[in-house]
Order: C-alpha cells, then structure tokens, then sequence
C-alpha cells in the first residue's frame, strides 16, 4: 500500500468519503481507515420516527463493516492529533492509546447539541441528536403515561402529561409531530390520562418555525401542528428548567416532567483539541476544496467543517446530511486527485435542491428544485427520498417493512429501557464478602459519553432519565 488515508468520523460525512474512495482509488492504492466512536452511521432523518416506534431502532442505522468492504473500519474515539508528525491520536474503546499515520486526513466529527447557559438545562433536559436519546424519549413518554396513570390529582397528573420542546427547526418539529402522533394513539390505553389529555409546548426563539423552507411551507407545518392541538410559541425562550417544571420569558411557569432541547448544534468538542484553525463558530476553517487552510495534508467536512456555501456567500454551508454527503463524495475525489490518482482539485459547489420535513400522520412538507410540497405528496415524497438514500439494499427493505407494518397494526407501548442494562446477579446468595469486580473492560474505559454502546449495540438500552423524582416546588408567576 503506498498511502495511509485516515477519516476521522464515520457518519454521513465519513461514510460518503470511504465509500467513495473504495470507488475512484485503484486497488491496493492506499489503505483507507474508517476511526468512529460506534460501528454504524445514524441515519438521523429517521430518528424522529424511531422515537415514535414506528421504526425499529436497528434499521435506522447503518453497520459500517457490511457496507465498507475495502475500508478498514477502527474501533475508537479521536481524542487528539500530532500534525508534524502526521499521526492522529485514537482511544480504543478498552482505553489503549493509538496513534494512526496519515498521508491524507479528512475530519468528519459531526456535531452535538449546542447548550446554552440557562439554569437547570444540563440536568433536566433532553436533547434529539442520537439513537440513545430518541429511544430514551419514546420510554420515557411511556413512563410518564404510567405514572399519570396512577395519579389522582389532575393537577399533578398534568404535569406528567406535559411536553415541552425547545427549538423549531426541522429536527424539533420532526421529532415533536411524530411523538404526539405516537402519543394521541397510545392514549387511548390510558383511560384517566385520555379524559384529561395531553398539552405539547414547542417554543422558538425566532418569529417563526423552521426557517429552513420557504415562509409559506413553514405556516402550512404551523397550521398542521395548531390543528393537533400543539401550543406554538415563537419569539420565546426560555429561563429555567427543573424536574417539574420550565419557566418561559417574561415569567410564566408551565409544570411539566419532559423538556426536549434542540435548539441548534455545534461542532464536536474534540474538533478544538486537534490544533487546526477554527472559525468563531467553532467549525474547521476549511477553503472551498475542503483543504483545512495552512494545513496541506488535512481537509474537513460536514457539521464539523465551516465549508463555504456556494449558495450564501460569506456564509458556511448549513449543518444537514445533505451537504456532509456531497462533501464528503468530493472530498474522496480530491484526495484521490491530490495522490495523483486521477482527476483535479475542485470546489465544493453543490446547492441545496430541496428539504423534506415529515410530520407524522402522513403529512410532511417539503420543497424540492423550487417546487413545493405539502400533505400527503410531501410526505410519499419524503419516504421515498430516505428510502433511495438509505445505504444498502438490506437496511431499505428492512425501512419498508417497518412502514408497510406501521399501516397495518396499532402502535407498541412496551417501555424496554431495561434492554441491555441487565440486573446484577443476587450478590448475597453467592457470598456477600466477595468484593465488587470491576466491569468487563470494554464496557467502562473509553466508551463514548454521547452515544455509548450498550450491550445490544444500539444504545436503545439507555435508561431514560428517572422522572420520579421529588417534586420542587414551581416558583410563583411574575402576575400571581
Ligand atoms: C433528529 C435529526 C434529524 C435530522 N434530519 C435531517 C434531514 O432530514 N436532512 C438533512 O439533510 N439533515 C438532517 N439532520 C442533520 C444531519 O444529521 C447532520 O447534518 C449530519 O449527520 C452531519 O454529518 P457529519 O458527517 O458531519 O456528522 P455525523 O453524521 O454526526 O457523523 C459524525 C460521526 O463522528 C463520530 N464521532 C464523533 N466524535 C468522535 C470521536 N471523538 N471519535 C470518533 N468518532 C467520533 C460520531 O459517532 C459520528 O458517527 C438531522 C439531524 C438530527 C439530529
């Protein structure tokens, strides 16, 4: 093998990148290394309708070593790089300490959900950007149901049938429109918490939801999501959060046991920690081959990169799969290019052709080359675009029978938070003296805080956050 090509990040970006190298170098050109912290892409499209049990939490990933045969795919979290000796810095998930050499390096750590300093946020909130996450949501909108359930007093039980979510870009509404389609179905099963109803809060800090389609696409959703009965509220944000309860701008507290934030993301932490130049939003500070400036053997895209937007000037192109996608196609080419493997250097060029938003319940929005999509054409649309994106014929058949299934039968309301999170042996029946072993290795040091694997792979085991916890008293409002 004459070159070392290493990608740091195997999601959409990174698959793209591998795949196509797999494609455009000639054989035994170059090892290609695939470093991700987990060994499968999110398709996060579909994460909405993972949370809502409308898709099994297994196919909407992508294991990476089915489909990169020819890419050797590295187990590990990225935690730094030697740029003058060429070497990125990999922990193994058992905490061994790797350094991989490179002749080419591409960067395609993606993002997390951006926070910001409000009081109780970190603690109370959850945010929708992984599968752990998603699946956490859907158990924990069960249990609250149960434990509604069991509530006398109306007044308490609202709070446990109050939904707030915080932020109304594309990700926010997805996830809110499926889960409160979820919800207005398995409510049904829940006689006290049916009589009472549920009250879903989405607040944006902007004039309006999702600006990222045309003004007339986002009133159509706002219609949709009002019609439901979700309470929208633009030009807000809000100030605390706590167990119990959020407070809004200007003071209103609204009681309320689920917060789910998603009001925007940043570029992975560790992206700081490799040395490069980076732009003041945090993003790789890229030219518009990709090339990371002052860095010859270095390029970066995605969520990740500050890639120019040919369709913004002066701007970075918008953090969506979208983009990561071509990017990470031309990123493979260039770098092809740049070991003299054929073909020139080129810009990143492509414009966005087109964004789907589905919304539950058979309706989406969407505008593809200018055209303008909503309701049930909008949404065929949007099923059919994942269907033909979705990588490898196996995981598409698998999406089809998920959603031809979906059509038939009622929803599933088991709350499985305890799959792969087993209850230990009983210790006193097997000698109580014994002292506590230490967890098998693999399981503790090294694994990756966002989306740690759990023992069935697909972090569906993370429990949700306890939401029994004891009640804080809501401050009184600014008008009592
Ligand atoms: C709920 C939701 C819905 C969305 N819907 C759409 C949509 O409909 N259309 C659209 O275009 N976009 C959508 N997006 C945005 C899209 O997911 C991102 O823009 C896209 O994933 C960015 O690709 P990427 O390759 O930069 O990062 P990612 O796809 O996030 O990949 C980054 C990879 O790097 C890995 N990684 C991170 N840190 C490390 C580390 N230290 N070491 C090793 N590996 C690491 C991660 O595990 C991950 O596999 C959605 C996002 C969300 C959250």
């Amino acid at each position: 093998m004459a070159w070392d090509i290493v990608i740091a990040g195997g999601g959409f970006g990174g698959y793209h990148t591998a795949r196509t190298l797999e494609k455009v170098l000639p054989p035994h050109a170059a090892r290609v290394t695939l470093v991700n912290e987990v060994n499968y892409l999110t398709y996060t499209p579909l994460l909405p309708g993972a949370a809502a049990g409308s898709l099994e939490p297994r196919h909407v990933v992508v294991p990476l070593r089915e489909q990169l045969r020819k890419t050797d795919l590295w187990l590990g979290r990225v935690s730094g790089a030697d740029l003058p000796g060429n070497k990125l810095i990999v922990d193994s998930l058992d905490g061994r300490r790797h350094e991989l050499r490179y002749n080419q390096l591409i960067i395609a750590l993606g993002s997390i959900s951006r926070t910001l300093p409000i009081p109780g946020l970190v603690d109370h909130a959850i945010g929708f950007k992984t599968l752990s996450e998603a699946i956490a949501l859907r158990n924990r909108l069960i249990s609250l149901l149960e434990i509604a359930e069991t509530i006398k007093d109306p007044d308490v039980r609202a709070e446990y049938l109050t939904y707030v979510f915080v932020g109304a870009g594309y990700a926010g509404l997805e996830g809110l429109a499926e889960l409160q389609d979820f919800a207005a179905d398995v409510i049904e099963l829940y006689p006290r918490c049916r009589v009472q109803g549920m009250r879903w809060i989405l607040v944006e800090a902007r004039d309006r939801v999702m600006p990222e389609v045309a003004p007339s696409l986002a009133a159509f959703a706002e219609r949709e999501l009002r019609g439901r009965g979700i309470e929208i509220r633009t030009n807000t944000t809000i100030e605390r959060v706590a167990d119990n309860f959020v407070t809004l701008k200007g003071g209103e507290v609204v009681p309320c046991r689920a917060v789910v934030w998603t009001a925007g993301v940043r570029p992975h932490p560790v992206v700081a920690d490799l040395g490069l130049p980076v732009s003041q939003d945090g993003r790789l500070d890229v030219d518009a081959t990709m090339r990371v400036k002052g860095h010859q053997r270095v390029w970066a895209i995605g969520d990740s990169a500050g890639v120019p937007d040919p369709a913004r000037k002066g701007f970075p192109c918008p953090p969506t799969a979208q983009h990561a996608i071509r990017q990470g196609r031309l990123v493979a080419r260039n770098v092809a290019a740049e070991l003299g493997a054929g073909g020139k250097v080129r810009p990143f060029k492509y414009k966005t052709l087109g964004v789907f938003v589905d919304m539950g319940r058979q309706k989406a929005v969407a505008s593809t080359a200018g055209i303008k999509w909503s309701g049930f054409p909008a949404w065929f649309l949007a099923r059919t675009y994942h269907l033909a994106n979705m990588p490898g014929n196996k995981r598409k058949g698998r999406l089809l029978v998920d959603w031809t299934v979906g059509l038939l039968f009622d929803r599933d309301t088991s709350e499985l938070g305890a799959i792969g999170n087993p209850p230990m042996l009983d210790r006193d029946a097997a000698g109580a003296n014994e002292p506590s072993p230490a967890a098998p290795a693999q399981l503790t040091a090294g694994a990756p805080a966002a989306e740690a694997p759990s023992a069935n792979g697909t972090g569906v085991g993370d429990p949700p956050q306890a939401p029994a916890k004891p009640r804080a008293k809501p401050p009184r409002r600014a008008s009592e």
